[in-house]
This record gives C-alpha cells, structure tokens and sequence, in this order.
C-alpha cells in the first residue's frame, strides 16, 4: 500500500457521493413541493405507493413514517393479546422484535443460520406453540430468508408471516423457478427508508407490503389516527405518514435503484473473489436462489474488534451489525434467555463486520480494504509465529 493511496478515506458508506450525482435529477421534484407548499399527503405520496407497489409486486403499498411503524401496524392489526407470542430471529434490528413488544406481544427469538444470516426455518418450526400468532421473517443484509420454507411451516399451522424486508427492498429469490420479490408473499411486508437504507429518504420514512385487501384498509387508516374520513375513528391508530417531501425525494431516486443494486452486487463479488479461501476471513455466503442487493457487505472473522481498529486507523470505515442479540438485550431480561441459548446469532454477534458496498466506491478504494483485511491477518500470523 502506498502512501498516496493511504491518504484517501474510505468511509463505511458515502451519501454526499450519491448525492452529487443525482442532485440534478431529484432536485426539480422536492422543489416543486415546497413550492406548492402541500407537506402532509401531497399526490407524491400516493405516487409513491404505486411505484413502490409495482416494484415490489404487491396489490398495496402504504407509506408511513419509518420501517419501524410499518412493523407497528402490522402487529397492531394481529389484536395482540397478553401471551401471545410472535416469532422472530434474534439477529436482527432491535425494531423487529421492538414492535412485537410494544404491541403487546411477547417475542419468541430463534436462531440464525450461520451461513445467510437469516432466520433457520427449523428453529422457526420447533418455536410454534398454541400461542403463535406470527413469524416476522427478517431478510438480512439485503438477501432474502427461505421464504418458501418459512410460509410452508406458517402455512401448516395457519399462521401469517410478516416479512421485515426493510434491507432489501427489490431483492429477490426464485422459487419454483419465477422470481418472488421481498415483501411479496408475506401477509405484510415491510420497508424502510432511513437514509444509510438501499433507498434512503432525507430523514425517517417505511413502507407497508400486502395482498390482502382487508388488511391494506386497515393498515392505511391506523397510519391517520384510525379513520379514512377526517374527524371520524373506527379504531384508535397514530400519526404516521410519509411526507410530502421525502416521496418526491424517493421517487426521484427509484429509476436508479436497480443500478444501485447491481453497482452493489458488483463489488461484493470483487471483495468475494480476494477473499476466497483465505484462513480466516469467511465472506458472506450468498443463497444461489437469491438476487442479494447488498445492503450490507459483512464478513466473519476471529480478532473482529481488533481488525475493525486497524481499519479505523487507516481512515477505513466499518461497523458491527449487530454486536448484541436480542434475546440477551436488557430490555427482554424478562423473557429468560441466557447465554447460550441461541448459539449461532451469538456467534454472529462475536465475528460479524460490515464493510463499504455502495455503488460509489471505486476499485481503488475497495483494494485498500482489502490490503488493510489481508495485512492485519499477515501480521497477525507473523506475530504469533514470532
Ligand atoms: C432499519 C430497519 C428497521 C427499522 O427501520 P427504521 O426506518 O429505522 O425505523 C427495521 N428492521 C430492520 C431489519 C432494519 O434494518
């Protein structure tokens, strides 16, 4: 590595890059509305909700004010009952099971398949009790879980999925030979706009997925304080939309996403390809039934922190997503797990780190990522045998 290349940061992810290159594009449309002046459910929003429907294959697609209120509602609409429990991984994003216990549910954490990331049908299976009333399936990292195994499982004991897709928006998994997209075959699927997400608003923003009529009617009033006629409530619901703004924003930004996905599966694969068959850094497994859009590129290595503060020091972003499962968090002390109960996402916790995948990352960038990885092990392996 030389110095010059040293000087250059490579931050974990760059959104002033992406910006810069699709300022002329988006600008226009979030000028207009502040112009127009017409922040709350202005014709963007339901614009929006069509694209986004179409992308994703849905009959429906509800906007709301995150990815962590498009699981609220969906849970809400279960009519949770003390004791009722809901299925889902424990290596996730705390809103997945978050939710779950603020609508009253109890969680049921299970384990991961080690390789994906995602949740192991067979954890999902032996978790059923009389009390299941949903399995949230999270689609981690941008790839999709065994969808197919997972609602043969609910489908036996006539229980809906919830699909957390809110990494992997347009990612998609062939099953009996055509293309399913995450957050199509759940009853509600679910996305997320934060800004560091594959699509990223200017702030907060969601996404609710369904097929089911019923429930999109439902959804979409308990997002307006539980009524579709002003002043008038069937049910007692929150204030969670999606701005105005931040749909023309996402529109502007949908054309490009595909080419985001590609730009990012790319690049995994260039890491893929220098990592491969190396002692200890194990790159992530891809499902060969899965198009992954890589929301996140991570790794699993021995000495993890250590790694990530050498990284550090030569200007190399990286993160630890998730260095807590949930099933040992705090807050769900009540729920009685210890450590050990769920080997795999722990195990995860301990090795896993994500490094820079977005499109704008150049080959010289990403070379220095991986000269800094290869150089820790190098070094590493010297100082033991010295
Ligand atoms: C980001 C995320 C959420 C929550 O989305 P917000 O928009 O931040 O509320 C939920 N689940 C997963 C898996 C996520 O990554």
């Amino acid at each position: 590595m030389t110095q010059a290349d040293a000087s250059v940061p490579v931050p974990l992810l760059d959104l002033r890059a992406q910006h810069a290159a699709i300022r002329d594009a988006v600008m226009p449309a979030v000028q207009a509305v502040i112009d127009r002046q017409q922040f709350i459910m202005g014709p963007e929003v339901a614009e929006l909700e069509t694209a986004i429907a179409r992308l994703s294959g849905t009959r429906h697609a509800i906007a709301c004010a995150s990815g962590t209120d498009a699981l609220l509602f969906p849970l809400m609409a279960l009519d949770l009952r003390p004791d009722d429990e809901v299925i889902t991984p424990a290596f996730t994003f705390f809103a997945t099971a978050g939710m779950v216990h603020y609508t009253g549910g109890r969680p049921v954490f299970v384990d991961i398949e080690p390789d994906s990331f995602n949740v192991s049908p067979e954890a999902v299976e032996a978790a059923i009790t009389p009390r299941t009333r949903a399995i949230v399936a999270v689609h981690l990292f941008g790839q999709m879980a065994a969808m197919e195994r997972l609602l043969a499982i609910a489908g036996r004991h006539g229980i809906p999925v919830i699909e957390d897709a809110a990494q992997a928006i347009g990612a998609r998994r062939r099953i009996d030979g055509e293309w399913r997209i995450a957050g199509q075959l759940g009853w509600a699927g679910t996305l997320s706009f934060f800004p560091t997400k594959n699509l990223g608003a200017w702030g907060d923003g969601g996404m609710m997925l369904t097929n089911d009529d019923a429930l999109a009617v439902r959804l979409r009033r308990l997002r307006t304080h539980g009524g579709l006629t002003k002043y008038y409530h069937d049910e007692v619901g929150t204030n969670s939309r999606l701005d105005t703004v931040q749909a023309a924003l996402l529109l502007g930004k949908l054309p490009f996403l595909a080419g985001w996905g590609a730009a990012r599966r790319e690049r995994a694969a260039w890491y893929t390809a220098r990592f491969a068959g190396h002692p200890e850094v194990i790159p992530p497994a891809v499902d060969p039934a899965n198009e992954h859009i890589f929301h996140q590129y991570t790794i699993r290595v021995p000495q993890r922190d250590a790694l990530a503060r050498h990284l550090a020091e030569r200007g190399i972003g990286s993160a630890v997503y998730y260095p807590l499962s949930l099933h040992l968090q705090a807050c769900f002390a009540y729920l009685g797990y210890k450590t050990g109960s769920l080997p795999q996402a722990e195990s995860a916790t301990a090795r896993v780190l994500s490094l820079p995948v977005y499109p704008e990352l150049t080959e010289a960038q990403q070379q220095r990522v991986v000269d800094a990885v290869l150089e820790f092990y190098a070094g590493r392996n010297r100082d033991e045998r010295g």
